[in-house]
Order: C-alpha cells, then sequence, then structure tokens
C-alpha cells in the first residue's frame, strides 16, 4: 500500500513550475501519475500509479511530498483530509476507566478526539455514510458507539489543548461561566479539589494559563456527558496541581462509569492517571495508526521502546533512560556564586539560599508556579535589585518566558540562528506570522529565538508545553550539548519530572505559598533535589525495571513505604 502525501501550504506552484510532475518518471512514459488539480492548480498524486520510485519527494524544492510504503495490514482507514492528505487508521476501544492516548504531535490524536465526539463524521478514506461505518466496524468493541454516535446518543465534551485562547471565545467571570455550564451540580466539589476558590470572581481574561487550565477542566468535568475528551489537561499546571487533576479524572471516571480519554504529554502524569492506553504511531502530518488497548505501564513501556509487541511492529529507534549514579565531581569552565538574596514585593517574599552553578552546566528548577523562580534569575542578571544585598554578576540572561504572547510579525523577522532552524525543523515556517503558529511550533520558535542570543544564561520557562514527548527528550539532549559547546549555564524551569530528571545535572527546589512567599533552596545534587522536592509533594518514585522511567508510586503501596522509611523518595537505582 502506497500513500502519498502533498503538504498544501509548502506546495507552492508558482515558484517551482511543477518540478514533482515534469520529473515524474510514470508521467513521462505516460502514466498520469501526477495530474494538476484545475481548480487549485496544485499537483495530485495518483497513489493507484505511483511507483513510489521518490524522484518527486527529491525534486519538490520545498520538501512537499512524501511518498511511504506501507504493508497492507496497518490497520483500517477511518478518515483522510482529501487527496494526499492526512490519514488515520483503526480507532480507540472506548472503555469504562481512563484510556490514555499516547502519540507525536501532528500523528491524528485531535481527529481521533473530533470521531469520538461526533465533530467529524469518519468518511473511511474516501466518502461513507453512517450505516457503512457502523459496519465496516462490525465485531469491533467500538462498533456500538458509533452507532450510538450515528444516532445522535452520544454528549461528548472536549476539553481543548490550547487553554490559552478560551478568553477569546468566552467572557464573564469564572463563577458565572462554570454556573452556567454545571450540569452535574458537582461545581462546588470541583470548585475545592482543583484549587479554584481563588479564582471565582476573577474575570476569565485576568487568569494564569494554570487557572486557566483548572477552569477548563471544571467547565468539562461539571457538564452531564457520556465520553469526556481531555486533551492536555495539564499544560501549565505545577507538579501538585497535575498530580491533583489526575486524581480529580481518576475519581469522576471511577465514580460515573463514564469514558474517558486523555491525551498527555507528561508521562509520569498519563501513567498515574490512565487505566489503559493506546499508542499512535506513524508520520507526523503523512499518517497516524491507533494500536490496540494496551494497560498503560506496557503502553508507555512500548511506546518508548519503538516497538508494539501484539503489532509487531517497529516504529522507531528506542529512547533510553540513563539510571544517572550521582554526578563525580567534573572540571568547570566558570563557576558563578551569588550570596542569599532576598527581595519583597507587592505582597511577595523571596528568599533564596547563597550558592553557586557552574557553567558548561543545566540546572533544573522545580516548585510550583508563582514562587518566584523568575525574580531569582532576574536578580542574577541585574534586572531586578536584591533588597538586601548589591548584586553585579555581569552576566547576561537569554530568556524564554513560561507564557509566549506571539507577535504579529513573520518568523523570519527574528534573528534566529540557521544551525537551530534545521535542527527545530523551522525552515518552512520561516515565511508564517507568528500569530498563525500551533502551541507546539510557537514553543519551538520561542526556544530557538531564546538560544540564537549571546548571554552566559539561558532560562527556559516551561519549554515542554505543547511540545510531545519525542521534541521534549529531543530538547533535553539538545540543551545539554548546547551547554557543553557555548560553555553556558541553563536553567530548565518545568513541570515535567520526567524531562527535569532526564536533562538537569543539578537542582534547585523552590518552596513556599504561591504568589506570597517563596524559598529557593541552593543547587542540590539531583537524587539530593529530587528527594527535597518529592518530600514537599508527598510523594515518592520508582523506576520502572524495563525502561528506567521514573513512575510515582501508589500512596501507601509496599514501595510507597518502604522509601519513605527510607527516606529515599527518589528511587535511583
Ligand atoms: S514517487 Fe515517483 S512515480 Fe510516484 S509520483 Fe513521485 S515521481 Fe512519480
Ligand atoms: S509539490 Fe513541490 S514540486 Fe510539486 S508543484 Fe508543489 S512545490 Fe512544486
Amino acid at each position: 500500500m502506497r500513500i502519498a502525501v502533498i503538504d498544501r501550504n509548502r506546495c507552492k506552484v508558482k515558484e517551482c513550475g511543477y518540478l514533482c510532475q515534469i520529473n515524474c518518471p510514470m508521467v513521462k512514459t505516460g502514466r498520469e501519475a501526477i495530474i494538476i488539480d484545475k481548480e487549485t492548480k496544485k499537483p495530485i498524486i495518483i497513489e493507484d500509479l505511483c511507483s513510489g520510485c521518490g524522484i518527486c519527494v527529491k525534486k519538490c524544492p520545498f520538501e512537499a511530498i512524501t511518498i511511504v510504503n506501507l504493508p497492507e495490514e496497518i490497520g483500517e482507514p477511518v478518515h483522510q483530509y482529501g487527496k494526499n492528505g492526512f490519514r488515520l487508521y483503526n480507532l480507540p476501544v472506548p472503555k469504562k476507566g481512563v484510556v490514555g492516548i499516547i502519540g507525536a504531535n501532528g500523528i491524528g490524536k485531535t481527529t481521533m478526539m473530533k470521531i469520538l465526539s461526533g465533530e467529524i463524521k469518519p468518511n473511511l478514506g474516501g466518502e461513507a455514510e453512517w450505516e457503512e461505518i457502523v459496519d465496516r466496524f462490525r465485531g469491533k468493541e467500538i462498533r456500538d458507539y458509533l452507532e450510538r454516535l450515528s444516532k445522535g446518543e452520544i454528549k461528548a465534551v472536549y476539553k481543548p489543548q490550547y487553554v490559552d485562547k478560551i478568553p477569546d471565545y468566552v467572557k464573564g467571570t469564572v463563577r458565572e461561566i462554570l454556573e452556567k455550564g454545571d450540569e452535574t451540580g458537582g461545581l462546588d466539589e470541583l470548585e475545592k479539589k482543583l484549587d479554584l476558590e481563588n479564582s471565582m470572581e476573577k474575570n476569565i481574561e485576568e487568569l494564569s494559563g494554570g487557572e486557566l487550565q483548572r477552569v477548563a477542566i471544571a467547565a468539562s468535568l461539571s457538564k452531564d456527558a457520556d465520553i469526556y475528551l481531555l486533551d492536555e489537561p495539564s499544560s501549565y499546571l505545577d507538579v501538585r496541581e497535575r498530580l491533583n487533576m489526575a486524581l480529580v479524572v481518576r475519581e469522576i471516571s471511577e465514580i460515573t462509569g463514564k469514558f474517558v480519554f486523555v491525551v498527555e504529554h507528561d508521562l509520569i502524569v498519563l501513567d498515574y492517571l490512565s487505566d489503559y492506553s493506546h499508542v499512535i504511531f506513524g508520520q507526523p502530518g503523512v499518517y497516524g495508526v491507533i494500536s490496540n488497548i494496551k494497560g498503560v505501564r506496557i503502553g508507555i513501556n512500548e511506546y518508548l521502546s519503538g516497538f508494539l509487541r501484539s503489532e509487531n511492529m517497529r516504529f522507531r529507534e528506542e529512547i533510553k533512560f540513563e539510571v544517572r549514579p550521582p554526578k563525580e565531581k567534573r572540571e568547570f569552565i566558570g563557576t558563578i556564586f551569588y550570596p542569599k538574596l532576598k527581595k519583597d514585593y507587592d505582597g511577595f517574599k523571596l528568599e533564596v539560599d547563597p550558592g553557586e552553578f557552574h557553567s558548561p552546566e543545566i540546572l533544573g528548577i522545580l516548585g510550583k508556579n508563582a514562587i518566584g523562580k523568575t525574580t531569582f534569575v532576574k536578580m542574577l542578571a541585574n534586572v531586578v535589585e536584591p533588597d538586601n544585598t548589591k548584586l553585579d554578576l555581569k552576566l547576561s540572561v537569554s530568556y524564554k518566558p513560561q507564557y509566549i504572547k506571539p507577535r504579529d510579525s513573520l518568523i523570519a523577522s527574528l534573528n534566529l540562528n540557521t544551525e537551530l532552524i534545521q535542527r527545530f525543523g523551522l525552515k518552512f515556517l520561516l515565511d508564517r506570522n507568528m500569530k498563525d503558529l500551533s502551541g507546539g511550533e510557537l514553543q519551538k520558535v520561542a526556544i530557538v529565538d531564546c538560544l540564537s542570543k549571546r548571554a552566559n544564561i539561558y532560562l527556559l520557562d516551561e519549554p515542554s508545553a505543547y511540545l510531545d514527548v519525542e521534541e521534549r527528550l529531543k530538547l533535553a539532549k539538545y540543551l545539554k550539548k548546547f551547554a557543553e559547546d557555548n560553555e553556558v549555564s541553563v536553567l530548565v524551569v518545568d513541570h515535567d519530572i520526567l524531562l527535569i530528571d532526564y536533562l538537569s545535572d543539578e537542582l534547585m527546589v523552590f518552596s513556599g505559598e504561591s504568589g506570597r512567599e517563596g524559598y529557593a533552596s541552593r543547587p542540590l545534587e539531583l537524587k539530593e533535589g529530587m528527594n527535597k522536592f518529592l518530600r514537599e509533594m508527598n510523594i515518592t518514585l520508582r523506576r520502572d525495571p524495563e525502561t528506567g522511567r521514573p513512575r510515582v508510586n501508589k500512596a501507601g503501596s509496599v514501595k510507597d513505604r518502604e522509601q519513605r522509611k527510607k527516606g529515599e523518595y527518589y528511587y535511583v537505582g
């Protein structure tokens, strides 16, 4: 089976003169493997006539064409976005309990969610009526669900991925919005459990990303639905809020017995939250295949291993987590010492223990939102003056903020480093406006913008938001290389513990109460820092024996009790 996909945004016929068609050997011998659409004037590849030689792929100057050869039995075609468009194979299994969805960005997760919610009627790769659709899945667990969907008997609720856009289409105070949509009478409980008490009287436009996320989750879970579809519910939430959210979602699933599907890139949260999982594999923007349903541990492990056992399918190389022993003393090129720092402003107090960090080094920073992490770096950079001392370290800082406000300008107008453009795959975004980018694209542009500047310290605030698992781990690897090559310190604030565990040489832990007072430890050795942080979070982490990835222990389980007793909240070996 052959798939030919043309990215319509990249295809610029006026600038290339149909190089694909001119060079196609089938066309040259009179077989119309590439024709030109009369209306759009864009090429169409006729997959049945295409030999798969790949010449058009090489000739297209805008890398708009992808040709893939797939085994026939890859799956059941479910939906295709027009001729030479992205296509999705298979559907998930609605099961009582929480089903986690793991996969790269652009691989069909949103399409799958839209099909389950009834927003998209699957076209089976061409055109199809409901009768045929239901019939196609005869004997499969999804069949009854599709039949009910076709009769309008399924009420679905979808929590969107990009919560920052909510104030564009919903107006009013949080209380007004949530009370209006409360169909189950469960709002009071959700308000408490999701820590929304202090946000209820605020206007939706005043909310932080974390508050918006919690409001969106409360709005979804207070609806009386048959299926809840939650797209990246942990973005912008800090670690405690993530685990809290997971408990709330699990409870709703257990109490109501309704279907809950969650797309999530924080694997620790997904693991903690889900009973089952589906892996979606394929090629972003080209095709996606939904795997069989698996237990969540097996699903995540197979996803990381790149091999699906029951499907006997290798879809990429393995991602490994090194279990790192405590770091030996290294030679550093530079060491930055700072004294005790204090800052008191707008009702917020910050106290930072004296410490040192080095170059090259990655310093992970863990702590709640609004706890003084940015103020600390601004003090180092001499942008904010500490109250108790004068500090002029003569350090330049390049900063990527947590919330990225897209400017109304072309990406090309940013002064981005050419090598980084290649590495982060931004080449074809250069002629796009920042306002038109997806969350993941915007995140990558902001990271590259930050790393393109010359500085002594780079601070990346929540770089994982909207990036998928592979992108997160690639970023982590690259940041290590970047710090080494440029002999600089990279400070990474993130709430994805797996990412912080993967990339940090040392760890700084911020404690306290958001918006009131923050207390920062000195940079600690990774194990010591993780232990401190997890003790404060009141959770223990073990390592999965197969993959080495960290997993949250169930509260009160044998492992949890053992580790607490030994004071090993972070299990290294
Ligand atoms: S892959 Fe080869 S045969 Fe197929 S459309 Fe491209 S150039 Fe023609
Ligand atoms: S796909 Fe590429 S080679 Fe073909 S018309 Fe479009 S831009 Fe030109």
